[in-house]
Order: C-alpha cells, then structure tokens, then sequence
C-alpha cells in the first residue's frame, strides 16, 4: 500500500479557517514526502445533512486534493466489529454499565491519573454482568495493561500521556472515535497523522491501541489551532469564519488560502507553488490569532 496522510473532518457543520488551515497543512505535509492524501468522513457522530458536501467543496476551493475517493466510517462498521472482536478473544476488553454521572463521582482508583476511568466495572463477576445486563446496555472498554503510553510526533518530540480502560464502543452500539481512527487509518495505509494538537493528548491511547492490534502506528505531526482574540480555540461563534460568511464579507476564497498560507510562513498563491517553500522545521509553533475578516 503506498504511504498516505489524511485530513478527517467530522461533517457536524461549515469548515472554519481553523480547519482548512488544518488541512491545508495536512495536505503539505503528505505532499512534500511523497505521499497519497486521503479524506475521510468521520460521521459515526455529530452528522448535519449536507455539512459533508460543503466541506469538500471548501477544501477543494482552498486547493486541498486528495487521492481516490472518500472513506465514510459508518460504512467501517464490520473493521471496528473485527477488531473489537479481536481484542475481546484477547481478554483485553470488558461491558462497562457506568453512567456518566456514576464515573464522575465515583472515588478514583489509587494512583490512577486524574480523569482515568476508575475501573469500577473492571472485575465484576458473571453474576453481576448478568444482572447489570438486565438494567441498561453496556459500553465496551479496553482493559489496558498500562497507565500511560509515549508516543513521538515531530512537533511536540516524546509526549506521554493517559491510557485507561477507555471507551471502544459505547452503550448506544456507536464506535468510539479511538478506535474507528486506530483502525481506518491501518486499513487505509495512513502513516502519516497530521491534526490539530487538541488532539495530542488522546494519542497515547491511540498508539497503545494500535500496538495491541498490530496495527502500524503513525508518524504523528500535530499542529497548533488558530485561536480568537481570547486565545480560545476558533469557533463558529466567533464571527465570519467559512469560506461561506467570508465571502458574504467581501472576501475571496484566494484571500482566505493567501492569508492562511501567510500565516504559515508561506508565500501567497496556489498550495502548489506553497509546497515548493514548505520547510516544517520553520513553521510557527505558537497558536495563530484569527485577526478577524
Ligand atoms: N474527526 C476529528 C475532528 O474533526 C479529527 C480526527 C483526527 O484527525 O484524527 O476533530
């Protein structure tokens, strides 16, 4: 399979310049080794009709292209069954009947990170599955072996963070974001994982999890968000930030791309000519302030 990056947006509404600058530097990243580019749909979740097709025309509007067609996860489900079932004959999950309510006032387990599952359903005997099974339908948990994992990324170098039993499926039969992306970017040859770095720390449990599965892990590159005037992470709420309201501003979508490219350290026009003056080494590591239309 040749080598691959990929840009997974989760079709839950307009893509804001945040996430086509997200893209845009997916898209670099692959391109400038030589690698495929992939789009995949992750609408296991948070789906809005018609927000799918408004982001693949932005993204190509930006100059964003990628290889092949497009992956959706909700026609994965027989790749997560697999591997849920894999681990589970392993021993390494178990049904977990917790509210949410329940984890969060639950005591944690002694020396557990703050924010780990406590374990409460951890060890519960047949007996008490059987009847909990009566009560409510379970999630599914990976019964992890370790506390924290370590993984490399080419921004951010070592970062070790949380692994607990975290979620695999959860109660209402949808697979969780954790393991649908261990296991589509496997499937799809992703060996490359370029995202913001909100979600650097979930990554630990996503290489711990490929580990378990034999699965390749990534080479990791998270880059850092645009943010508002607060330092808050972009947002909808935040003013004229779609290509869409832009426009309606009096902005053009070169614009939007050239100031994107700009604040990368890139010279204006078309992400091909950026891809000839892309070095990683020079690019800014600090959040980048959205100046506003
Ligand atoms: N679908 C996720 C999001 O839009 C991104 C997941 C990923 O890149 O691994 O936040």
């Amino acid at each position: 399979m040749t080598s691959a990056g990929r840009f997974a947006p989760s079709p839950s509404g307009e893509l804001h310049v945040g996430n086509l600058r997200t893209a845009m530097l997916a898209w670099l990243f692959a391109r400038s080794t030589g690698r495929n580019f992939l789009l995949r749909v992750e609408d296991l979740d948070r789906a809005r009709a018609g927000a799918e097709a408004g982001q693949l025309r932005d993204l190509g509007a930006v100059g964003v292209n990628w290889d092949g067609g497009v992956v959706r996860q909700t026609d994965r489900g027989a790749g997560y069954a697999d591997a849920i079932g894999r681990l589970t004959d392993a021993g390494l999950t178990y049904e977990c009947f917790c509210t949410r309510r329940e984890i969060q006032e639950a005591p944690s387990a002694p020396h557990a990170p703050q924010g780990a599952y406590p374990g409460t359903c951890r060890n519960l005997d047949p007996a008490e599955v059987a009847f909990k099974r009566s009560m409510r339908p379970a999630a599914v948990r990976l019964r992890s072996g370790v506390t924290e994992y370590t993984v490399s990324d080419i921004l951010h170098g070592a970062f070790t963070g949380i692994v607990d039993d975290f979620v695999l499926r959860r109660n209402d039969g949808v697979t969780a974001y954790n393991l649908a992306v261990v296991v589509d970017d496997a499937a799809q040859g992703i060996d490359q994982v370029v995202r913001g770095d909100d979600l650097l720390p979930s990554t630990p449990r996503q290489a711990y999890l490929a580990s378990l599965l034999d699965m390749p892990v990534p080479e990791y590159v998270h880059v850092p968000l645009v943010v508002n005037a607060d330092g808050v992470r972009l947002a909808k709420r935040d003013g004229a930030v779609t290509l869409g309201d832009l426009a309606l501003a009096g902005v053009s979508v070169a614009r939007v791309r050239d100031h994107l490219l700009a604040s990368l350290g890139l010279p204006a026009g078309t992400l091909d000519q950026a891809l000839a003056a892309f070095r990683p080494d020079s690019l800014p590591r600090e959040a980048w302030v959205w100046p506003g239309a």
